[in-house]
Formats: C-alpha cells, sequence, structure tokens
C-alpha cells in the first residue's frame, strides 16, 4: 500500500514536470515566433525603403557609356562593379564597357544598397582561323559555291627554314595572340582552331566563321617562295570578279589594305600589299568581309626567326589589331 502510494506520488511528479517542460516550450516558441515576425516587419519596412534605380541597363557596349542613377541621389552614393577588367564605373554613376562578359553594378546610399546585372557586349565579333592543321587533308572539296573546281581539303603548309617550325603552329601562336588582343580592345572573338591536331577543311572553316555571327572573318598564315630572298607581307582578297564573292570585294579589299598598313607599320616588316586571289576556298565560301594575311616569308631565314620570336608576335598581333580597328573606324 505505501508502496503504490509513493508510486502514485513518483508518476504525478513526472506528470507535472513533462506538463511544465512543455508549457515552457511551447512559451518560448510563441515568443519566437513572435520575434520572427517582428524580424519579417522589419525587413518589410528595409525592403520598401530600398534603393530605386531611376536609370539603368541591362546591356551596353564595350567601348560605350552609360549613366546609372538612383531615386534621391545624394552625394554619399558610392557605385561599383563586380569585374573591373569588364567594365568600370565612377562615382557619378557612368559605368563604361572595356571587354565582353557580365556585370553586376552596384550602389550603396546610407545603408542602402541596390544591384542590377549588365551584360557588355563585343563593340564587334572577329572570326580567326589560324590556317593549316597538324596534318594535311589531301581529299578534295569545291573551291566556292556551286563549282565543279576542287581543290585540297587543307594542304600542308610551309616550314620554317631557319627554326623548323611548321606553319600550323606560327599560324595559331599569332592567331592567340591577335585573340587576346582583340579581347583586349573590347572584341569579341570567333576562334575556327584553338588546336592543330583538328581537321577543318578550307571549306567548313568558313562556313563556321559565317555561323559564328561574326563581322569580319581574318585567315592567317605564313608564306613561302622558292627563292630564299624574297621577304616581306601580304594580304590576299577575292576580286570583284570573283564568281562567288564579288560582292564582299570591296569591303575585304579594304579590310585587307587596314590590316596589311597597320601590320607592317608595328613590325618593319616589308608590305607587298593587297593581291587579288580567287582560287582560295577558305575565301570563296565566306558571307563576311574577308582576309587572308600572309604575314611573312617563312623560307626566308631572317624572317623566319623574326616570326618565332615571342615579343614580336605580340606586336605581329598588335599591328593586325590596329588594322581591324581602322577598318570599323575606332
Ligand atoms: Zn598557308
Amino acid at each position: 500500500m505505501k508502496d503504490l502510494k509513493r508510486e502514485i506520488k513518483v508518476m504525478t511528479g513526472i506528470v507535472t514536470f513533462a506538463v511544465l517542460a512543455v508549457t515552457i516550450l511551447g512559451i518560448n516558441k510563441l515568443n519566437s515566433l513572435k520575434l520572427s515576425s517582428a524580424a519579417e516587419a522589419e525587413k518589410n519596412i528595409k525592403e520598401a525603403e530600398e534603393l530605386e534605380f531611376s536609370s539603368k541597363t541591362s546591356v551596353l557596349k564595350a567601348g560605350s557609356k552609360y549613366q546609372f542613377a538612383v531615386t534621391g541621389d545624394t552625394d554619399d552614393t558610392v557605385w561599383s562593379v563586380s569585374d573591373k577588367n569588364c567594365a568600370v564605373i565612377n562615382q557619378k554613376g557612368v559605368l563604361s564597357g572595356k571587354r565582353a562578359g557580365s556585370v553586376t553594378v552596384s550602389v550603396r546610399q546610407a545603408g542602402r544598397e541596390a544591384s542590377y546585372d549588365v551584360d557588355i557586349e563585343g563593340k564587334k565579333k572577329v572570326a580567326i582561323d589560324a590556317g593549316h592543321q597538324l596534318h594535311s587533308d589531301s581529299s578534295t572539296e569545291p573551291v566556292g559555291p556551286g563549282s565543279s573546281t576542287r581543290k585540297a581539303k587543307v594542304a600542308g603548309g610551309a616550314t620554317g627554314v631557319a627554326t623548323g617550325v611548321p606553319e600550323y603552329q606560327l599560324n595559331l601562336d599569332v592567331a592567340k595572340k591577335l585573340r587576346k588582343e582583340l579581347l583586349d580592345r573590347g572584341y569579341e572573338v570567333y576562334m575556327v582552331r584553338s588546336k592543330n591536331n583538328v581537321n577543318i577543311s578550307n571549306k567548313k572553316r568558313a562556313v563556321k566563321a559565317n555561323k559564328s555571327g561574326s563581322d569580319i572573318y581574318i585567315r592567317i598564315h605564313g608564306d613561302s617562295s622558292s627563292s630564299s630572298s624574297v621577304s616581306g607581307a601580304s594580304a590576299l582578297y577575292p576580286s570583284k570578279s570573283n564568281p562567288y564573292v564579288s560582292k564582299l570585294s570591296k569591303k575585304s579589299y579594304k579590310l585587307s589594305k587596314a590590316i596589311i598598313d597597320s601590320y607592317c607599320e608595328e613590325t618593319g616588316i616589308k608590305n607587298r600589299g593587297c593581291i587579288v586571289r580567287d582560287d582560295l576556298t577558305g575565301t570563296n565560301w565566306s558571307k563576311i568581309p574577308v582576309t587572308l594575311i600572309e604575314m611573312g616569308f617563312m623560307s626566308n631565314s631572317a624572317e623566319d626567326r623574326k616570326m618565332q620570336k615571342k615579343q614580336f608576335q605580340t606586336r605581329m598581333a598588335s599591328g593586325m589589331a590596329d588594322g581591324i580597328d581602322v577598318y570599323f573606324g575606332y
């Protein structure tokens, strides 16, 4: 009997404790609910006070400017961008596009802030083809749309007479330097090839360039002659009587002239000028202004050695980019 009483007492104690515990927990939960709804309300007020843009854009071309603004502009407004390589912004809210990509524009004012994403578009798009490839392809293709004349899909290319470096390697090295230079100048770039071990016919290269949405097509090559004394650079373009791309002749000449002049001025390589060529498959399939730059003679030992120097290659690329700027009028 006594034991039973004690048991009841103990049980009652446990139940009381349990009820108490649940009650305390419940109150706590209620309190935390109250707290969170208060935080919510505070946040809502803050959101209502959030900075608002009175002027903003989601797209800007590299080389162009745009005035951002927020409502209630004051002197303590602080502007910033997420990627300064892509675009910069001054403390008056003027955004300047530098190179293609995307940035977030952020603005702070008296503890409040706002941000907006902006796509920076390239000012123009350039397709670059580094001529040739690791292995030539002697199977044939038509030299132009509808042509019954056929030529090898990819010829072997020249070899540096002094350095032994194959033309496909020189072409790719300079093409990559040109790509970097153009990106730094705010262009978009399409590379037909980025490695040597590919098999892309000259027709296919032109088709790829056409489909890339590029404005111009630059074909990069090294020249060769049976005479080792011949030196200099030239730009090859289609004539007005070209059966496939006569409509591109005028603009292609303008492009060729701009590039070869700037290139030779920058590098000091002899300027052999613009030369008409209507038998080039990679040119005849193009739908955009096109030029083939013969950068120098790999059969001339001095020119071959010069073209293998990395610093000189940077100048070669820079000279070509100068010409592209001239063509577009920048
Ligand atoms: Zn070549």
